[in-house]
């Protein structure tokens, strides 16, 4: 047994074969405390923290990190178990503890089927204002429950061509050059590199870069250019070494200067940091070209749908992102890629403790599983 597997049969995450899992541990839903006081429950949720360690130190504008908390939920009902996670890196405010004291309040024995999801995350969402990454935990779950029990994958409930999925960007972080170039011979498989930017090194970095390869790139600023004059010069030179977008290059606060932005830019300027919710679009509509969902960000799968209908409603670029996650929440975003211009869904990819399979990355492209639910199984080594 290797050590992943056995870390995993010790916390009781694999246990019971066939796919199914069990928290044995301490962590368990107030729905766990009704059923053993009688009240009759149809909804278990368990829940357990874990820790994802990444492949290589990770750098952007913002900071450094080596390990991201992330929470790993389930929701059983007849014997069948949904799997969601709540990814939870720092910059966000979420934490094991947030998510536990968010989580212990989640009662889903006061209903009868998860297939009353409207209900169920109007519900979750009430319980306390922010915790979109925990609240994302359960949608996920929900999603996977339910297509599980109507044994279809949801792009196929959703009505989309997995034939569509686009190609996924893999992200080169903030390093010195060697370690820049050492990573985009690593970024091989990949058609299109997002490289991240916004320390003060950027010409140098996309430089290097094209030393390396002439494959399209993305660049995210994650909100480093302060100036917007200068922003403007840098993406022109940007266009010109065959960049297809930028993503946050100023504060996620200065709407009128992004607005000028993107207003002369000759590449589309997509909204991160800006970009949460749907209520945001009020603020990123006609300062941004596009926008960058993301399930921890806005709470779920459930709300990332309607973002993208609603960023196609207002001519809106569409781009669907991740946190550094497991291949639970990947695979659930991915359900939806065939909707978006572009994907960013690596997370899963920079790490080296992952707990599930699911999407694959075939030629650069994402690749849906046909397997209900999210489409995803407990990793079996
Ligand atoms: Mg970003």
């Amino acid at each position: 047994m290797s050590s992943r597997r056995k870390f995993l049969s010790d916390c009781g995450i694999i246990a019971g074969g066939a796919g199914f899992s069990y928290f044995g541990l301490s962590h368990y839903s107030l729905a766990d405390k009704n059923k053993k006081s009688g009240k009759s429950s149809g909804l278990t949720l368990r829940y357990k923290p874990y820790e994802l360690h990444m492949k290589h130190v990770f750098t952007v504008a913002e900071g450094s990190r080596s390990a991201t908390p992330v929470m790993l939920t389930e929701i059983e009902y007849d014997n069948i178990i949904g799997y969601g996670e709540a990814s939870m890196p720092p910059y966000l405010g979420e934490n094991y503890e947030t998510a536990t004291a968010f989580l212990s309040k989640v009662d889903l024995t006061r209903f009868e089927s998860p297939f009353l999801m409207e209900d169920i995350l109007i519900y979750i969402d009430s319980i306390a204002p922010g915790n979109f990454a925990a609240k994302a935990s359960i949608d996920i779950a929900l999603h996977d429950l339910t297509g599980k029990i109507m044994k279809q994958p949801w792009y196929r409930i959703w009505g989309l061509d997995p034939s569509k999925t686009p190609n996924t960007s893999f992200t080169i972080g903030i390093d010195k050059p060697d370690v820049v170039r050492v990573k985009v011979r690593e970024a091989m498989p990949y058609k299109i590199l997002k490289v991240k930017l916004g320390k003060g090194n950027d010409k140098e970095t996309i430089e290097t870069v094209r030393s390396e390869t002439d494959k399209p790139l993305c660049v995210d600023v994650n909100q480093g250019w302060t100036d917007k004059a200068m922003a403007l010069d840098m993406v022109h030179w940007l266009k010109e070494k065959g960049v297809v977008f930028v993503e946050q290059p100023m504060s996620k606060t200065s709407f009128d200067d992004t607005a000028w932005l993107t207003q002369n830019s000759p590449l589309p300027i997509m909204a991160d940091e800006a970009f949460q919710t749907i209520k945001d679009f009020t603020k990123v509509h006609g300062a941004y070209s596009g926008v960058n969902i993301k399930l921890m960000k806005c709470g779920g799968l459930h709300a990332a749908y309607a973002m993208i209908k609603m960023a196609r409603a207002l001519d809106m670029k569409v781009m669907i992102g991740c946190m550094t996650e497991t291949s639970c929440a990947v695979t659930a975003a991915a359900q939806l890629s065939p909707l978006v211009d572009w994907a960013d869904l690596d997370g899963n990819l920079l790490i080296d403790n992952d707990v599930y399979e699911g999407l694959t990355i075939i030629d650069g492209k994402i690749t849906l599983p046909d397997s209900p639910g999210i489409g995803i199984r407990l990793r079996d080594k």
